[in-house]
């Protein structure tokens, strides 16, 4: 492309919201033909709350909120502020933590008063030797149902309870889905939440392919097998967790409200958060490309 269309269409994208990083993110927008997108923040709000909360044995849900929230003051994720914004609302006493640990993708953990405690999913369980036995699997599904997030609590070494939260999908992202399907790209959900979840909202947008459970360099392997396989990969994304898959991406999409290591890992940036700003990325391409030969 020559430099005065490119510049025109940068300019014009920043009138659209479409921040393009350089030329080459403007040129190869036209020839992704597969779109990976997380779900949490890209597809849906990013504004998750918390609905239920499920005490297990003896266990009290103030006492179990207490400690979640005592560990989620110290993470930046959307999950941690529906934790700590239902505390608040109970009028729950947060107490500091110690020893804090964040696994990116997984959940936190820590010492909270005399007692250790891991709130997160079942791969941060697993990772700290925590033991999932049937009848809490079964419950977490039975949440799961309608899309929403699970997250289980273990109090030294073992679960405690479950934290159900929803997060709503975004207003447009059925209708851009569903257009950019029509357009002849493949969409494939990539995320770190459990498959029934992932496959639930899937389900409502008409997409096929799901990858869950997935960590964030898990995110990036799948990224890289697509473009082996010889697909032209666009990835969207908000996430700490989505950077090294955002970067492995041809083309990489940071949604505006995102974390900045999102922003800074893509080659474009959606100012509206929307996935309609893809739409019109594409769109600008076509016709950016198109005028050049
Ligand atoms: P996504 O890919 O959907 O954006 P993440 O990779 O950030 O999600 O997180 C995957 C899963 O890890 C979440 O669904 C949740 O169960 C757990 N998790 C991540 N961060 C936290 C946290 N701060 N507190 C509790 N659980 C968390
Ligand atoms: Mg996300």
């Amino acid at each position: 492309a020559t430099p005065i269309s490119i510049m025109v269409a940068s300019g014009r994208g920043a009138q659209q919201g479409l921040l393009f990083k350089d030329a080459a993110a403007i040129e190869t927008m036209r020839e992704a033909d597969t779109l990976v997108v997380d779900k949490t923040g890209t597809l849906t709000e990013g504004k998750p709350s918390l609905t239920s909360i499920v005490p297990f044995d003896q266990h009290r849900r103030a006492e179990l909120l207490a400690l979640a929230a005592s560990l989620e003051r110290s993470s930046e994720h959307p999950l941690a502020k529906a934790i700590l914004a239902a505390a608040k609302e109970e009028q729950i006493d947060v107490a500091d933590a110690r020893d804090f640990h964040v696994l990116n993708g997984g959940g936190v953990s820590g010492r909270v008063g005399q007692s250790e405690v891991v709130f997160g999913n079942a791969r941060l369980m697993q990772q700290h030797g925590i033991d999932l036995d049937q009848e809490t699997q079964a419950k977490a599904d039975a949440l799961r149902g309608d899309g929403a997030t699970v997250m289980m609590l273990a109090i030294d070494g073992k679960t405690s309870g479950l934290f159900a939260v929803s997060d709503r999908i975004k207003p447009d992202t059925p209708q851009a889905i569903a257009e950019l399907k029509a357009s002849g790209m493949r969409i494939v959900m990539l995320t770190g939440d459990n498959a029934v979840t992932a496959r639930s909202v899937a389900r409502d947008l008409g997409i096929e392919e799901v990858h869950a459970d997935v960590s964030p360099t898990g995110k990036a392997a799948v990224i890289e097998t697509l473009r082996k396989q010889g697909r032209r990969v666009a990835m969207a994304g908000d996430g700490i967790n989505d950077a090294p898959a955002l970067a492995a991406a041809d083309v990489g999409i940071a949604m505006g409200h995102g974390t900045d290591v999102a922003i800074e890992s893509a080659q474009l940036t959606l100012v509206k958060g929307s996935l309609t700003g893809i739409l019109h990325a594409r769109s600008l391409s076509q016709a950016t490309v198109r005028n050049i030969r």
